[in-house]
């Protein structure tokens, strides 16, 4: 319940839907208080009918591969993973998820995977294209990590329409704790940005609650999303895996990831540059 300390915070709540961002401490406060979620969120909620009303846009995505030859220390699916088993699609059974997707009214199909090399750049480059080919109407997502600025080039001119990469922190140092020493955040900020630069409709994002992250690292994310502007965002807590270095540790906070949902609103209430295309989504 909101009491007189929590007042100021409720003004911030206010003016956010207004100004679409705060302070750094008026952030700080609103994501370290369960005070003010009920006015958050109904702010947020508001902001979401007034964009997207009541409707549910849905996506088809494709897991072809859980392969990758990355080892961030959250993944279950992280190369020193023996105990995974591993998986490939083919092409033909990633054309066949598209039929029966494109049956069950998908209008956009997403490419996820690990970081995997047997997925070469022609190979995907291949895929995209005849997903459109077949699907002239519909958007190709990828979200196949960190590539080149050519390969990125590479998709685009096959056809792919929009790439997701959580860039997971803004914080080198945190990064870092995350990370292996092979993995870079500058390299991971450059594909992002090369991403734009070509044209993709980017997604990024964070994770919400990983070991060592505190409100400041997730106040560092929003002022990166401000400065990146993505034109799609997506956050999740750190859910444990038992299979990674970090097993023992407790899983995010569902209640910091609401609360920044709910930020993350007030801040991007519509895909960037695309207002005009919310309904055709
Ligand atoms: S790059 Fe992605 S799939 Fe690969 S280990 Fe890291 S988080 Fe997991």
């Amino acid at each position: 319940m909101p009491n007189e300390s929590s007042s100021p915070l409720l003004s911030a709540v206010s003016r956010l839907a207004e100004a679409r961002t705060l302070t750094d401490e008026e952030f700080t406060a609103l994501l370290e208080t369960d005070a003010c979620d009920e006015a958050l969120f109904e702010a947020a909620d508001r902001v979401r009918r007034s964009v997207y009303g009541t409707d549910v846009y849905v996506r088809g995505i494709i897991e072809f591969t859980n392969c990758c030859k990355n080892d961030c220390y959250y993944c279950g699916i992280r190369r020193s993973n023996k105990n995974a088993s591993r998986y490939r699609l083919d092409e033909e059974e990633i054309l066949g998820c598209c039929f029966t997707g494109w049956e069950l009214g998908y209008r956009t199909f997403v490419l996820q995977g690990g970081e995997d090399p047997f997925f070469a750049d022609d190979k995907i480059c291949r895929i995209v294209s005849r997903i459109k080919h077949h699907f002239p109407e519909c958007a190709v997502t990828l979200s196949v990590g960190e590539k080149s600025r050519a390969s990125y080039q590479a998709y685009f001119d096959a056809g792919a329409d929009r790439y997701l990469l959580r860039h997971e922190t803004a914080s080198p140092w945190l990064y870092a704790q995350l990370h292996p020493a092979s993995m870079s955040l500058d390299n991971r900020i450059r594909c992002l940005y090369d991403l734009k630069d070509i044209g993709y409709a980017v997604g990024a994002g964070m994770m919400v609650g990983p070991p060592h992250q505190t409100t400041a690292h997730l106040v560092e994310d929003l002022r990166f999303l401000e400065k990146l502007g993505p034109h799609m965002i997506g956050i999740g807590p750190f859910l444990t895996h038992r299979d990674t270095p970090f097993a023992a540790e407790p899983n995010g906070s569902l209640s910091m990831t609401l609360r920044l949902l709910a930020v993350l609103r007030h801040a991007e209430p519509l895909p960037r540059g695309r207002a005009e295309e919310v309904r055709a989504l």
